[in-house]
C-alpha cells in the first residue's frame, strides 16, 4: 500500500479553462457512484428481496419511459419515439437482468452494485467494438443503468457532493450544471478528463472563479481521492503530489496572481476608451442573477449577454413566468448598470435541461438547440417572451435571438415576440417602447447573409465559441481537437470581419459576446476592427480596459492590416502574440497566453 513518502510527483498538462491557483486535496468524484451506496448483504435470505426491489426498480422505469414515450409522441411524432424503444428493450434484456440477478445470488451484494457491475461488463463488451457508431451506443446502456440507479435509491437527483472546502474535484467530465453546484457546494478548483476552453462547464468556472484545467484526458485514472493537488488554471497544468519546494513555488504564484487582480481592479470603473478616444461598450456575461454585483464592480456598463438558459437548468420543473419575470426584471433594473442584453434560452448543444423533451441526440451541437428548440416548442418560448417583455418596462431591455441561421427564423421569432407583446399591452400590462432585437451571430450561414439580417434587427452580437466551432469545424467541447480552436485562423477573422463591416454599413451596432471579447490577447485586433461593444465574463473586464487604455486606434488598424496580410493562423498566433508580449509587457507573461 501507498504512504505519503512513497507518493510520487508528476505534473499533468491540460487545457486551462479558469485562471487561478489553487493548492488542495483531490476529491475523485464518479457521478454514477455518487448517487448510490454499494453493500454486502447480511445472509442468504436477503437475495430475495434484492432481487424483488431490482425487479421493482425496472417496472418504475419502464413506466417511466413510456410516460416519456407518449409525451414525446404528441410533441415530436415518432421518430424520437425509437430512442426510448430502445432504452425499454434494454430494460427487459434477459441477459442484461439475468446477470444482475446472478451477481446479486452468487456474491452476496446489493442490487446497485450488482446492476453497476452489469453496465461495467457491457462497457467493457461495447469498448472492443470496432464499429464507431455501435462503440458510442454505449451510452444508451449507461443511461437506461442510471434510471433504474436513481430508482433503486429512492429517485435522488444526482449532485456534485458537499465536500471539504479545500477539495479539487477530479472526474471525467461534469456538466455545467455540476459546475453550477460546486460554486454553492464552495468547491476549490476542478480537473477533469474532458472538455475544451469554451464548454459551457469551462465558461461557468470563469464566471464563478473557480480554477480549472480541462481536457487532461486521463487524470481520474492517475489521481486517487485524497492526493495532494496543484491547479494552476492559467496554465493548465495540474501538479499531483508536490514537493514542498514545489508548495513553496506554487504558493507564491498565487500570492502574485491575487495581486495583478486587485491592481486590474484600480481600471474597472475607468471608461473603455483608447488614448485617441475611440469608445467600446463593455458589457457582462452573466449566468445566474447572482453574477449581477460581480459585473457591477468589475466595471460592466451593461450585461451584454445574460445566458438566460441557466434558469432551466439544476430544475426539474419548467421555470414559470413568474420566475422568468423576477430575473429579467432585477437584471434590467440592476443599479449600476444601464441595459442588459436578454438571450433567449439556448438550451441543447452542451447544455441540457432534465426534461425529457430534449431528448439526447447524437450531434447536439449541430441539433435541435437555441432558436429551433423554441420555435418548435412555441408555447414555452411565450413563457418566456412573456416574461422579457415584462421586464422591459422596468429598465433599458435588448433581446437578442441565439443560433439563428436564416431569415426565416428571425421572422418567426420577431413575430411571436410581437403577437406576445401586443397580447400583453392589450390586457393593460405594460411593456418597454424602445426594446431593442438582436441575434447572435454564431451561424457561417448568418454571416453569408448579414447584408439581409441587418435590415431586420438593431443590432448584431457575434458569438465566436459557436462561430468558431461550426466555421472550423470543430466541437467545442472536445477535448481532442482543442488544438484546432483558433480565433486568430484567418478565416475567423475575415468572418467577423464581415460581419462589423456589413453591420456598419447598414447602420447598426455591432458587439462581441464569445470568449474571444474577453481575451485581452485579442483586444487590438478588435478594436482596429472598430467593434462597438464587447462582452465578457466580469472578472476578466478590468485587464481588458487596461489594454484598451493602453492602445490607440490607430495602431490597432495597422495591426490589423498586417494580420488580415498573413495567410495562416500560426503566423497570425506568432506575430500577435509577440506584439502583445513587447506592447503590454506586464500583462502577456509566457503562461497567459
Ligand atoms: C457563443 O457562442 O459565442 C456564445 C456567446 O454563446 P454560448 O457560449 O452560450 O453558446
Ligand atoms: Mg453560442
Amino acid at each position: 500500500m501507498d504512504t505519503d513518502v512513497e507518493k510520487k510527483s508528476f505534473v499533468l498538462k491540460g487545457i486551462g479553462v479558469s485562471p487561478g491557483i489553487v493548492i488542495g486535496k483531490a476529491f475523485l468524484y464518479d457521478r454514477f457512484d455518487a448517487q448510490v451506496s454499494f453493500y454486502k448483504l447480511r445472509d442468504k435470505s436477503l437475495v430475495n428481496k434484492e432481487i424483488k426491489r431490482f425487479k421493482a426498480a425496472l417496472k418504475e422505469s419502464e413506466k417511466q419511459l413510456l410516460k416519456v414515450k407518449n409525451e414525446l409522441f404528441e410533441l415530436a411524432g415518432r421518430e424520437p419515439m425509437y430512442i426510448i424503444d430502445v432504452h425499454i428493450m434494454i430494460l427487459k434484456d434477459k441477459m442484461f437482468i439475468n446477470h444482475t440477478v446472478q451477481y446479486i445470488r452468487d456474491m452476496l451484494i446489493n442490487a446497485e452494485w450488482a446492476l453497476k457491475m452489469t453496465i461495467d461488463r457491457y462497457r467493457e463488451i461495447f469498448e472492443k467494438v470496432e464499429d464507431e457508431y455501435l462503440k458510442s451506443r454505449v451510452s444508451d446502456i449507461h443511461f437506461v443503468g442510471q434510471r433504474v440507479l436513481r430508482n433503486l435509491s429512492g429517485g435522488r437527483q444526482e449532485e456534485v457532493p458537499k465536500i471539504d472546502g479545500k477539495d479539487i474535484i477530479i472526474a471525467i467530465d461534469l456538466s455545467p450544471a455540476d459546475t453550477a453546484q460546486m460554486m454553492i457546494n464552495k468547491v476549490q478548483g476542478f480537473a477533469t478528463d474532458m472538455g475544451g476552453k469554451t464548454s459551457h462547464t469551462a465558461i461557468v468556472a470563469r464566471a464563478v472563479a473557480i480554477p480549472a484545467v480541462v481536457g487532461l484526458e486521463s487524470i481520474t485514472k492517475l489521481v486517487r481521492t485524497n492526493d495532494d493537488i496543484i491547479i494552476d488554471g492559467a496554465a493548465g497544468l495540474v501538479v499531483v503530489n508536490p514537493d514542498p519546494e514545489m508548495i513553496k513555488v506554487y504558493e507564491d504564484k498565487q500570492r502574485h496572481f491575487q495581486q495583478a487582480q486587485e491592481d486590474y481592479l484600480r481600471y474597472a470603473h475607468l471608461p473603455a476608451l483608447t488614448v485617441d478616444d475611440y469608445k467600446v461598450e463593455i458589457g457582462g456575461n452573466i449566468e445566474f442573477i447572482e453574477e449581477i454585483p460581480s459585473a457591477v464592480s468589475h466595471g460592466a456598463e451593461g450585461i451584454g449577454l445574460y445566458r438566460t438558459e441557466f434558469i432551466y437548468i439544476n430544475k426539474e420543473k419548467l421555470p414559470t413566468e413568474e420566475e422568468h419575470f423576477s430575473h429579467y426584471k432585477s437584471v434590467v433594473s440592476a443599479e449600476g448598470l444601464q441595459w442588459a442584453t436578454i438571450r433567449t434560452f439556448d438550451l441543447g448543444g452542451d447544455k441540457f435541461y432534465s426534461d425529457p423533451k430534449l431528448a439526447k441526440e447524437m450531434n447536439p451541437q449541430m441539433g435541435l438547440r437555441a432558436i429551433r428548440f423554441c420555435l418548435k416548442e412555441v408555447e414555452l418560448f411565450k413563457v418566456q417572451l412573456r416574461a422579457i417583455a415584462r421586464a422591459s418596462a422596468f429598465g433599458k431591455t435588448r433581446i437578442m435571438f441565439p443560433m439563428i441561421s436564416g431569415i426565416e427564423e428571425l421572422r418567426e421569432a420577431k413575430k411571436i415576440f410581437c403577437e406576445v407583446k401586443r397580447d400583453l399591452r392589450a390586457q393593460g400590462i405594460p411593456v418597454g417602447e424602445d426594446i431593442e432585437i438582436g441575434i447572435m451571430i454564431e451561424v457561417p450561414s448568418a454571416v453569408v447573409i448579414a447584408d439581409e439580417l441587418a435590415k431586420e434587427v438593431d443590432f448584431f452580437s457575434i458569438g465566436t465559441n459557436d462561430l468558431i466551432q461550426y466555421a472550423l469545424a470543430i466541437d467545442r467541447i472536445n477535448e481532442r481537437v482543442t488544438y484546432l480552436y483558433e480565433p486568430l485562423h484567418p478565416a475567423v477573422l475575415r468572418l467577423i470581419k464581415q460581419v462589423i463591416d456589413i453591420g456598419h454599413g447598414a447602420g447598426i451596432r455591432v458587439a462581441m459576446c464569445g470568449e474571444m471579447a474577453g481575451e485581452p490577447v485579442y483586444i487590438m485586433i478588435l478594436l482596429g476592427l472598430e467593434i462597438d461593444e464587447l462582452s465578457m465574463n466580469p472578472l476578466a473586464i478590468p485587464k481588458v480596459k487596461k489594454v484598451i487604455r493602453g492602445s490607440t486606434l490607430k495602431e490597432s488598424k495597422e495591426l490589423l492590416e498586417k494580420v488580415m496580410a498573413f495567410s495562416s493562423a500560426s503566423e497570425i498566433r506568432e506575430f500577435v502574440n509577440n506584439y502583445m508580449r513587447t506592447r503590454f509587457p506586464d500583462e502577456f507573461q509566457l503562461s497567459e497566453q
